[in-house]
């Protein structure tokens, strides 16, 4: 059967099309093409466009099935408001709340569509791709200019609310910061969350660089051990609250392959022997590099599509 995912990017719409096969559940990926973010109704438009005519040429007799949205957000998931499927209070000019599901349901009536964060839905797809083993609960961190935290706790996306905006939780300042008076994190609304002290932007801020400049710095910069306690932080929380087995960290500052060492280590140091089963034996399988990379937003989008197909 054929299914579509789609990647909602602030930049770019990541669209692409696969086989699925429900009984060896494989997953096989055809074509994929790459929609640069304009207006709503002009990309989600061409986001259509494309799935129509992929449709005509690879459908054999079937059409789509089921498709998955991941989106850049926040967005509405809660299928009993007026403005599910909507990305609602994004800063981004032109896409305060703009309906993503309903442009798309307008061309495929017939058509489930799962519709979720761009991390929750990755977090989905490290699950079910059965790539960290037989987990059931695992959280997907992404690290470039914003920080999005998705969790899939049971083999469910987390909702509740809206869904977990774990970028902007309260840190404790790191010692070094604090030694340096470096306490004006970058987050217009809370200054000193997470996100405020470990994006890229409080990385070049702290060494008075430009954002571009980051990949420059050396291993050996002791910045890297500032920026390892924050996602350490966030990782101890993760594995408190949520009591995830695996930890996903990936985006553009985990492109600094080190970190995984350091953020690992300071994880460790903070649990400090309290949770029994997170120890420096057993760590290097709980906090890990993405399976998917660049592709963990179009593999979550085909794998919530998945579960769409499965429920039935
Ligand atoms: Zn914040």
């Amino acid at each position: 059967m054929l299914i579509a995912g789609v990647e909602c990017g602030g930049t770019t719409f990541k669209v692409s099309i696969a086989g699925y096969d429900k009984v060896s559940k494989k997953l096989d990926r055809l074509e994929t093409t790459i929609i640069d973010t304009t207006t709503p109704p002009e990309t989600i438009n061409k986001v259509v466009e494309w799935l129509q005519q992929k449709q005509e040429e690879h459908k054999k007799g079937d059409p789509i099935v089921s498709i998955g949205i991941a989106s850049f957000g926040p967005v509405d998931l809660d299928k009993s408001s007026p403005t599910y499927g909507y990305i609602t209070t994004t800063p981004k000019p032109n896409w305060h709340y703009a309906d993503v599901v309903g442009g798309i349901k307008k061309a495929f009536p017939e058509v489930p569509i799962a519709f979720d964060t761009d991390v929750n839905a990755p977090a989905v797809a490290e699950l079910a791709s059965g790539h960290h083993g037989n987990v059931k609960s695992l959280a997907y961190i992404t690290a470039g200019t914003g920080i999005g935290v998705g969790l899939s706790l049971d083999l469910r996306p987390v909702h509740g609310m809206m869904h977990p905006e774990g970028g902007h939780i309260p840190v404790p300042l790191a010692p070094q910061d604090v030694k340096d008076g470096f306490t004006q994190g970058t987050c217009p609304y809370h200054g000193c969350c997470l996100e405020g002290l470990a994006n890229g932007i409080a990385i070049a801020k702290r060494k008075n660089i430009s954002f571009g400049d980051i990949k420059n710095l050396e291993d050996a910069d002791p910045v890297w051990d500032t920026v390892a306690h924050y996602y350490a932080v966030l990782c101890t929380n993760l594995f408190l609250i949520g009591s995830v087995e695996v930890i996903v960290l990936g985006g553009g500052i985990f492109q600094r392959k080190i970190l995984y060492e350091k953020v690992r280590n300071a994880t460790v140091k903070l649990l400090n022997g309290y949770v029994s089963k997170v120890s420096a034996d057993t760590i290097k399988g709980q906090i890990k590099d993405s399976e998917f990379g660049a592709d963990a937003g179009i593999m979550g989008a085909f794998y919530i599509a998945i579960n769409n197909i499965n429920k039935d």
